[in-house]
């Protein structure tokens, strides 16, 4: 999501007259786009604040801004802190920026501007489709800083994705439960959005990020099962195998409810490849809970889980973890092995299996299950931006390797 938004930012600036650089040196606005959801990534921020003072002072014309979920939470520290910093503007402001732009530059015509991807793939396109959060996970701030979840206009959205460039092929969208999304002045739900965005006939793949378990209807199932645009790899964030912790962490389902749903991904299609996110060192995190978490990854076979030591984000005790830093360490490197062994053995099941790849350049593209897929034994001149299937033939260095079986586009 921040990415996405970075990228709206960065296309302010375009229209304003500027170039983008990464050097800090020889810019003459630096904004500074902010995370909250770990401790570490605020700290970055701000130890990247202190770095910008000396900058500032030999160049006053020079514009900062810090904007973000850090800014949101921080913003009269940071005001008060970083006095040189020209504008905080947190999350639930971000829709003041380009007024805020207006401010001190002058907008050009956006008509001739191109705009350059800061992310991803030339092929792949970012589309926010909410804002914020309406659930309590009690280690998250999101909701504190993003505010409530606010679900975007369908027709503004449409008319996003139908405005983007051409070479577009994958459209990525986010919410923080994206799949809870609900336009009601439109009728149109999650399952009416991919719809109407399938019907995008450049539009060749749909990704989302991150569905919440809370939020799968028997409706996505079935349009999950007919609707091959849909990518067959889904990231869902489980944070633990333990009933009890995924209880103290008010996640608001069961580890029988995650594999239920992974069940039901799995039977619309047997493909599916699901990826997830785990927390380690969790207050009262016992032997045993970390263990079902083991159990669970052992089960499921993800094809690949962010793994994160436990960031307290406020000094209450109870948001301490009792357990030792090294304690959780050994513990995250443990998963992490098994993380690795895990996706490697899912990778050599893929040999032998028909994959659809979508090409990132005329070699190398992504198959819909999320690897990355390098194309041989083909005198074809592949077209960026086409759909093919491959026949994987071997795996190495993490990359699939596969035959052409005959190109759609
Ligand atoms: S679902 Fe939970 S973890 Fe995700 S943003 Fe909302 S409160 Fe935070």
């Amino acid at each position: 999501m921040n990415e996405d938004d970075s990228q709206k930012v960065a296309n302010l600036f375009l229209e304003r007259g500027f170039n983008l650089t990464d050097n800090i040196e020889k810019s003459d606005a630096i904004v500074i786009n902010t995370c909250t959801v770990r401790q570490h990534a605020e700290d970055k921020a701000l130890s990247l604040l202190g770095k910008l003072r000396g900058i500032k002072r030999n160049k006053p014309q020079l514009k900062i801004f810090f904007i973000g979920c850090a800014a949101q939470r921080l913003g009269n520290k940071v005001k008060s802190k970083f006095n040189f910093v020209d504008e905080v503007i947190g999350s639930k402001d971000f829709y003041k920026m380009e007024n805020i732009l207006n401010l001190y530059y002058e907008r050009y015509s956006s008509k001739d501007i191109e705009y350059p991807k800061l992310f991803n793939s030339e092929i792949s396109d970012y589309q926010t489709i909410m804002r914020g959060c309406s659930l309590s996970c009690s280690y998250c701030i999101v909701p504190k800083v993003r505010g409530p979840a606010i679900s975007l206009d369908s027709n503004d959205i449409m008319r996003e994705i139908m405005a983007k460039d051409e070479k577009i092929k994958e459209i990525i969208l986010l919410g923080q439960t994206v799949n809870a999304y609900i336009d009601k002045k439109n009728k149109v739900d999650f399952v009416k959005l991919i719809e109407k965005i399938s019907s995008i006939e450049a539009i060749k793949r749909i990704k989302f990020m991150s569905p919440h378990p809370l939020f799968f209807t028997d409706d996505f199932f079935k349009l999950y099962r007919k609707n091959k645009k849909i990518s067959r790899q889904i990231h869902l964030p489980i944070q633990s195998g333990s009933d009890n912790i995924l209880k103290k962490m008010r996640r608001g389902y069961t580890s029988s409810d995650y594999i239920d749903i992974v069940k039901r991904l799995k039977e619309a299609d047997k493909n599916t490849s699901i990826s997830t996110d785990f927390i380690v060192g969790f207050p009262g995190e016992s032997q045993k809970d970390f263990e079902e978490s083991l159990d669970i990854l052992e089960k499921i076979k993800f094809s690949f889980a962010f793994c994160f030591k436990y960031s307290p984000r406020t000094d209450n005790p109870k948001d301490i973890s009792d357990l030792s830093d090294d304690e959780i360490s050994r513990r995250l490197s443990i998963l992490l092995k098994k993380v690795k062994q895990i996706s490697k053995d899912n990778m050599a099941k893929r040999i032998g299996e028909i994959e659809e790849v979508l090409m990132l350049d005329s070699r190398h593209g992504k198959t819909s299950t999320g690897y990355n897929c390098a194309i041989i034994d083909s005198n074809k001149k592949i077209k960026q931006g086409s759909l093919l299937k491959a026949k994987i033939l071997k795996v190495e260095k993490n990359i699939l390797h596969g035959k052409v079986q005959n190109e759609k586009l």
